[in-house]
């Protein structure tokens, strides 16, 4: 009886792992946490290319939204999921700049993740609430620095994307001002636009509807040249902020230990989403455009998170701010 039930369960454990070994991978929904509050700009990107990664897949990739500590948090969560695929992490230039800002993280950036590719690198703009005084860039500069302290500064939390900006902001108009942190620019940009706060950089992908609308004043556009999107939005060099050019490049990551079966499936689908004509499309209605295919890749996400550490270190080290 005793060797009749063992030999049962062995036989079961057998084919469990049998069974694994064969099934195609993705076999139920996948998870892609977003680091940041639902609404706001990369969420909105993941939100795209998660439904065009859907139908590829066959399976559902499900975005969760897991907010707070300027994108740490959702990056912790996802260093500590299971290597197995079904958890990824969509997350942008706040990896880069975590590494340094956080000295005491529970996961080191370089090393807890394995990587799938790029996905896009979306420009910022300077935008105020409707009703601020000033109305182009050099006005924006006089009128902070005369009311330092009472301008606020909208942000995702030390380490986001827009408080690197805003620090950009502070360091070239050299005014400390009052930063107001978020979970996300989702909500920052509901208190900006219900006056709130006064001030926010923000991505393209979150603030072109608003500038668009009238809903928000916009004084400066971070990329190198002007948007298509906003012909007479003046980049921020043009506008007289020397040498402030930023761009939020976004990457999909997995937790260290994801097998290669897995990555090279979600990248294969992450370059077809890419390539999608209703991607591509959106992206550049919201002043963006999908990453080039070669650098949708593993070594090229690898490549730019290790330069990105590299370049952003010195610049944090020097400004002395840290996150803890
Ligand atoms: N734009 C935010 C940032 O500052 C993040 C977000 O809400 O997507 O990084």
């Amino acid at each position: 009886m005793l060797f009749k039930s063992l030999f049962a369960a062995t036989a079961l454990a057998v084919t469990a792992i049998a069974g694994t070994a064969n099934a195609e991978y993705p076999e139920r929904n996948i998870t892609m946490v977003v680091p940041f509050s639902a609404g706001g700009p990369t969420d909105t990107v993941a939100r795209l290319v998660a439904e065009s990664m859907s139908k590829d897949l066959g399976q559902q990739v499900i975005v969760e939204n897991v907010g707070g500590a300027g994108g740490t948090l959702g990056a912790g969560r996802v260093a500590s999921a299971d290597p197995d695929g079904y958890t990824i992490l969509l997350h942008h230039i706040g990896m880069a700049t975590s590494a340094t800002l956080y000295r005491n993280l529970a996961y080191k950036p370089l090393e807890a993740f394995d990587y799938v590719g790029l996905v896009t690198d979306v420009p910022m703009t300077i935008v105020a609430r409707k009703d601020f005084e000033p109305t182009d860039l050099n006005g924006l500069v006089e009128y902070v620095k005369a009311n330092a302290d009472k301008v606020t500064v909208a942000n995702a939390g030390i380490g986001a994307a827009s408080h690197l900006c805003g620090m950009m902001f502070m360091s070239a108009i050299q005014t400390p001002l009052i930063t107001v942190p978020y979970k996300g620019t989702g909500p920052a940009m509901t208190d900006v636009l219900g006056g709130q706060v006064d001030i926010m950089c923000d991505q393209t992908t979150n603030t072109t509807k608003q500038i668009q609308g009238g809903t928000i004043k916009a004084y400066a556009v971070t990329s190198a040249k002007r948007l298509d999107i906003f012909p007479d939005l003046p980049t921020a060099v043009e506008g007289g902020l020397k040498d402030f050019q930023v761009g939020i490049w976004h990457g999909v990551y997995v937790p260290k230990g994801t097998p290669k079966e897995a990555i090279d499936k979600l990248n294969a689908s992450l370059k077809k989403a890419l390539t999608d004509p209703n991607v591509a499309a959106r992206f550049a209605e919201l002043g963006t455009a999908p990453s080039p295919d070669a650098d949708v890749t593993p070594e090229a996400l690898k490549a730019k998170l290790e330069s990105e550490v590299t370049r952003w270190k010195p610049i944090i080290e020097a400004a002395g701010q840290y996150a803890d």
